[in-house]
């Protein structure tokens, strides 16, 4: 395990800007993901830090070693691919075996560490499979093996589990990090599913238009974001526009609520424009006397554990509430409801 730090990293490719002077420390055996929108840049930092890719400035060190100019096999590092890049024609083993064989590794230590790497992924006894023979969830553990096999102190995941079904990408994210954790790996991962990353990571960066923009544990980047846009990308939210008065109180055109600051450097100036980020399942259906915010259901999914209703505000805006292990289903209707919230909850943002 090694720490991966990037330094200042830009990358153009003619025109395009994909990385904008990023710096990111991973501590060694962290599990690190980079999440983002479509294009923010996310793939073009793990492949600079793979080795696929050199930046156009800055530098990318590997504890100690500046590693910026080496190629992937010489930086200890692995790369797993969202393809599962394997040779069809070859056999399970022989697909393991590759890496190895290019370092020159004697025939019966590859045989060895062939049957440890399948061992690592739960695949013993599955060496002399055609790969073609394989499932697609059986496939990806292959490509886990074969990048574990050389030893890498990096593991590398480009969207590795895009291409299995729901409930194999659920089985794998824990077979993912048991992996990372066991052998003591720093793995970096980049997805564009939240709640692959909310569920397996140590920590997270999440970027915009080639720059992070948040980094930190998967609670502090849902229950603090920084922006509007970091509270939006994680988890579902109702964002509501306002302005800043004394003591944290936001004046929206629904009614007068009191936030908290979604970072704690961040003070609204009175009067200026914030946004508001309030998660549905923050928000309690209740009598609406007394209450600030008040509204209509206009609907409502039921999903056994969950209940999701669609409220409509005074202003004609909605508001997204679910409510976990609902007792009561109410239907939608003329008849108002009151909308209660913890100031806690009620995220205050830049604008
Ligand atoms: P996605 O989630 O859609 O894969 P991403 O966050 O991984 O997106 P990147 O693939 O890193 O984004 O791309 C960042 C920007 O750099 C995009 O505008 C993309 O079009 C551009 N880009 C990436 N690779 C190249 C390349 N080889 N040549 C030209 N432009 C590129």
């Amino acid at each position: 395990m090694e720490e991966i730090r990037a330094d200042g990293i830009t990358k153009r490719f003619g025109e395009v800007t994909a990385l904008k002077n990023v710096s990111l420390k991973i501590a060694s055996g962290e599990l690190f993901f980079l999440l983002g929108g479509s294009g923010c840049g996310k793939t073009t930092l793990l492949r600079c830090i793979a080795g696929l890719e050199t930046p156009t400035e800055g530098r990318v060190f590997f504890g100690d070693r500046d590693v910026t100019e080496l190629p992937t096999h010489k930086r200890e590092a692995a790369m797993v691919f969202q393809s599962y890049a394997l040779w069809p024609h070859m056999t399970v083993g022989q697909n393991i075996a590759f890496g190895l064989e290019e370092r020159k590794v004697e025939k019966k230590e590859i045989k060895r560490r062939v049957e440890e790497a399948l061992a690592m992924v739960k695949l013993e006894g599955y060496a002399k499979r055609g790969i073609d023979q394989m499932s697609g969830g059986q496939q990806q553990r292959v490509s886990l093996a074969r990048a574990l096999v050389v030893r890498p102190k990096c593991l590398l995941l480009d969207e590795p589990l895009s291409n299995l079904d729901a409930q194999l990408r659920l089985e794998m994210r824990a077979e993912i990090r048991r992996i990372v954790k066991e052998n003591n790996l720093t793995g970096v991962y980049v997805t564009h599913d939240q709640a692959e990353a909310l569920s397996m990571a140590d920590r997270m960066a999440v970027m915009d238009a080639g720059e992070i923009v948040q980094v930190g544990p998967p609670e502090e980047i849902y229950r603090q974001p920084c922006s509007s846009y970091v509270a939006g990308f994680i988890g579902e939210t109702n964002l509501i526009k306002g302005t800043a008065g004394e003591g944290n109180l936001v004046e929206t055109a629904v009614a007068s609520l009191r936030g908290t600051p979604g970072v704690e450097s961040f003070q609204a100036v009175n009067g200026s424009p914030v946004v508001l980020s309030i998660r549905p399942e923050a928000i309690d259906i209740v009598n609406p006397a007394g209450v600030a915010l008040t509204g209509k259901i206009i609907d409502r999914i039921y999903l056994g554990s969950i209940i999701q209703y669609t409220v409509e505000l005074a202003d004609g805006s909605v508001m997204q509430v679910t409510e976990q292990n609902p007792k009561i289903i109410r239907s939608p209707g003329e008849e108002l409801v009151g909308l209660q919230v913890a100031p806690e909850d009620v995220t205050l943002l830049e604008r």
